[in-house]
């Protein structure tokens, strides 16, 4: 049995962000792989090492305000999670909360867990539009693509990005570069959902969770054409294909 949490979903939802929980254990459980989601709400308390998959979605600056606090009491136990093999997807504002701070566009310093060496400034505008990424998946270079739209420009101290950006902003819209990965942990600027226009980062998900529990990760194959073809027209789209 895979445990997937879903870290403040009624405050972290923006532009369906919940549809990549749907879509990780969708694919899972189309190959009889037992899942269940358990959602983490404000206050309540949880141990982040008995999850395998966590999903943090983004937020506008103001629920962020709201959960910076709340998340605080958490560091220690989703960093020693972390270290532990976790699988993270945390996504825009939720990628912005593993750094150091997030500064608004007000001058206001929301203070981040530190957990990933980055940190986030809003710039004058937002960064809003379709966007493609390259990342590398096993060895192999796969494009992602999805939709951003924020004010936070992210700067990378000592952590490899996600991929490079083909088309669109990413991390901020200057070094070319998009997203994070730490051990597990996957970051990345792209809603979309994410993981139901990008089926094998699911996948690579979905394996290392069961690489973390001890499982076999080889996956059988999905009927994957409509999400193919979802995928290269958004990529000739942008001029990609
Ligand atoms: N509020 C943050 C920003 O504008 C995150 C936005 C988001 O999650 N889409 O940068």
């Amino acid at each position: 049995m895979l445990v997937a949490g879903h870290l403040y979903p009624d405050l972290l939802n923006l532009y369906g962000d919940r549809g990549n929980l749907i879509a990780f254990a969708r694919r899972c459980t189309w190959r009889n792989i037992p899942v269940t989601v358990r959602e983490i709400i404000l206050g309540e308390p949880v141990d982040f090492r008995e999850l395998d998959f966590l999903f943090i979605g983004g937020g506008s600056d103001r629920e962020q305000g709201i959960m910076a606090e709340d998340l605080r009491r958490h560091r220690d136990n989703l960093g020693e999670a972390i270290e532990d093999g976790l699988v993270v997807l945390a996504i825009c504002g939720g990628y912005q909360f593993l750094g150091h701070h997030y500064q608004t566009g007000t001058e206001r310093v929301i203070p981040g867990l530190g957990l990933l060496d980055l940190y986030t400034q809003a710039g004058p505008r937002r960064l809003i539009g379709n966007c493609a990424v390259e990342v590398e998946l096993d060895g192999r270079p796969v494009r992602i693509t999805g939709f951003e739209n924020h004010s936070g420009r992210t700067f990378l101290g000592r952590v490899q990005p996600l991929g490079r950006v083909l088309a669109g902003y990413g991390n901020n819209g200057t070094d070319g570069l998009e997203g994070v990965r730490f051990r597990n942990v996957f970051c990345s600027y792209l809603h979309g959902p994410l993981l139901p226009k990008n089926p094998r980062l699911t996948d690579h998900l979905v394996s290392l969770a069961l690489k973390r529990v001890g499982r076999n990760p080889a996956l059988a194959p999905l009927d994957d054409r409509l999400e193919e073809r979802a995928g290269a027209a958004a990529l000739a789209r942008l001029g990609l294909g």
